[in-house]
C-alpha cells in the first residue's frame, strides 16, 4: 500500500482529494469540523516536507454553482484547524485555477471551489479528471467519505499518475482498520450488527460470516429473525419478505462455526415514543399491542459477556432506538463493554451509518480503537465490495 509517507513532497504540489462535506447552520458556519481536522497530518506531513498542498472536495449536493454550497464558506475554518494561510480560487478547473495551482510555493494551501458544481466530477469525466490533474505534481487521496464512488476526482484523476499516486494517512487508517477487522483480526473475531434493517445489513452479514467467530444481532433486525423462528413479536417492526432469508442466514452460520446471538428479551414499548408505558418481555412473547425498542437487561448481560471474550470487534448499528433517551440503555451497555473489552487489549472498530452518531452521542469516541469516517464507504467494505477509490490507487 502506497502511502504519503512513501514520497518526499519537497518543491512538489500534492493535489488531494479531501472530504471537506462538512455541515454548515443557517449562517453558513461549519458547525462539525471532524472532517477537516481528520485530514490535518496529511496537509501537515506535506507541508513539512517542503511541498504545496491542492485541496479538492465537494460539499452537499448543489445542482451546478449555488452560492450556499461554496467552498468559500470553510476557508477560514480550514485554515484555523491547519494553522496555515489558504488561498481560494472560485473553480476547480481551468486556466486561472491552474495559474494558481503554479504559483503555489513551498508551504502554501490552494482550496479548490467545490467539485459538483460540475457534474462532470459525478459522471466520472476522463476530460474533467484531465483538467483536474493539470493542477498537481503527486496525487493523494484521502477521502474515506467518498471513496466508494467512481468520480473524476476520488478515482478517475489517478490514472495520469501511474507512479505518483498515493493514500493520505487518514485512508490509510481506514484500509489498515477494515483489514484488521476482516482479514487479520486476532480471533475471536465479533461482529455486532444492528440498525433498522435486515434487507440494508443482508450483504455485511453474508460477507462477514466467513470472517467472524461470534455475531451479535440487535435492534430492529431481531425481530425479522425471532418472528421467522415461530416467536410472537407483536407490533415490533419486521420485514416479512426477508423471513427466509433470516432463518438461510442462521443456517450458513451454524454451517460455517459461527456463533449467533440474538436478545433473549426486549423492553417493548406500547407505543413508539420515549414516554409510551414499557415493560420487559421475553423476545419470543411480545404482545399484541406492544413493540420491542431495545434490548432487554438478560440480553445485555449475555452480549456484554461475548463482548468480553471477543479480540477483534466491528460494530455497526445501535441495539435500540437509541435516540431516545428510555430505549438508549443496550446501546450504551453494549459501548461501556466494548469500551472496556478495548481497554483491555481487544481491537474495536465502529463504523457505518447510525453506529458512529450513536459513539459521538454517548462519548465512546475515545474509547474504541477507531471510529470509521465513511459511512456508505464503510458498510460497501463491510460487504467486501472493492471500492474503486482505492482501486485506482492500487491498480
Ligand atoms: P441503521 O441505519 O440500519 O443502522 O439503523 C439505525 C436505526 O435503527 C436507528 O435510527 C434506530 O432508532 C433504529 N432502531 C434500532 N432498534 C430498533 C427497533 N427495535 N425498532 C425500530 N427501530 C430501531
Amino acid at each position: 500500500m502506497k502511502t504519503i509517507d512513501n514520497f518526499d513532497f519537497n518543491n512538489k504540489r500534492a493535489l488531494i482529494r479531501v472530504d471537506f462535506n462538512v455541515p454548515l447552520n443557517n449562517n453558513l458556519e461549519v458547525t462539525d469540523t471532524t472532517r477537516i481536522v481528520a485530514a490535518k497530518p496529511t496537509i501537515i506531513k506535506i507541508l513539512e516536507d517542503g511541498g504545496s498542498c491542492v485541496l479538492m472536495t465537494h460539499l452537499g449536493r448543489p445542482k451546478g454553482p449555488e452560492d450556499k454550497f461554496s467552498l468559500k464558506h470553510i476557508v477560514d475554518t480550514v485554515q484555523d484547524i491547519i494553522g496555515v494561510n489558504v488561498k481560494f480560487v472560485n473553480d476547480c478547473v481551468g486556466s486561472e485555477v491552474e495559474a494558481a495551482a503554479n504559483d503555489l510555493k513551498s508551504g502554501e494551501i490552494l482550496l479548490l471551489e467545490n467539485l459538483r458544481f460540475h457534474p462532470e466530477e459525478k459522471a466520472g469525466d476522463p476530460g474533467f479528471a484531465e483538467a483536474l490533474s493539470k493542477l498537481g505534481d503527486i496525487y493523494v487521496n484521502d477521502a474515506f467519505g467518498t471513496a466508494h464512488r467512481a468520480h473524476a476526482s476520488t478515482a478517475v484523476v489517478a490514472d495520469h499518475f501511474p507512479e505518483n499516486k498515493c493514500f493520505g494517512y487518514l485512508l490509510a487508517q481506514e484500509i489498515v482498520s477494515i483489514k484488521k477487522v476482516l482479514e487479520t483480526g486476532e480471533k475471536p473475531v465479533l461482529a455486532v450488527l444492528g440498525g433498522a434493517k435486515v434487507s440494508s445489513k443482508i450483504t455485511i452479514i453474508e460477507n462477514i460470516l466467513d470472517k467472524v467467530d461470534h455475531l451479535i444481532i440487535g435492534g430492529g433486525m431481531t425481530f425479522t429473525f425471532i418472528k421467522a423462528q415461530g416467536g410472537s413479536i407483536g407490533d415490533s417492526i419486521c420485514e416479512d419478505d426477508k423471513m427466509d432469508l433470516a432463518l438461510d442466514i442462521l443456517k450458513q452460520a451454524k454451517q460455517k462455526g459461527v456463533q449467533v446471538h440474538l436478545p433473549t428479551d426486549v423492553i417493548a414499548a406500547d407505543a413508539f415514543d420515549n414516554n409510551a408505558n414499557t415493560q420487559v418481555c421475553d423476545v419470543t412473547a411480545i404482545p399484541d399491542g406492544w413493540q420491542g425498542l431495545d434490548a432487554g437487561p438478560n440480553s445485555v448481560k449475555r452480549f456484554g459477556e461475548v463482548v468480553n471474550e471477543s479480540k477483534t470487534i466491528l460494530w455497526n448499528g445501535p441495539l435500540g432506538v437509541f435516540e431516545m433517551e428510555s430505549f438508549a440503555k443496550g446501546t450504551i451497555a453494549l459501548g461501556d463493554a466494548i469500551a472496556e473489552a478495548t481497554a483491555n487489549g481487544a481491537f474495536s472498530l465502529v463504523g457505518g451509518g447510525d453506529s458512529v452518531a450513536a459513539v459521538k452521542q454517548f462519548g465512546f469516541e475515545k474509547a474504541v480503537s477507531y471510529v470509521s469516517t465513511g459511512g456508505g464507504a464503510m458498510l460497501e467494505s463491510l460487504e467486501g465490495k472493492v471500492l474503486p477509490g482505492i482501486a485506482a490507487i492500487n491498480k
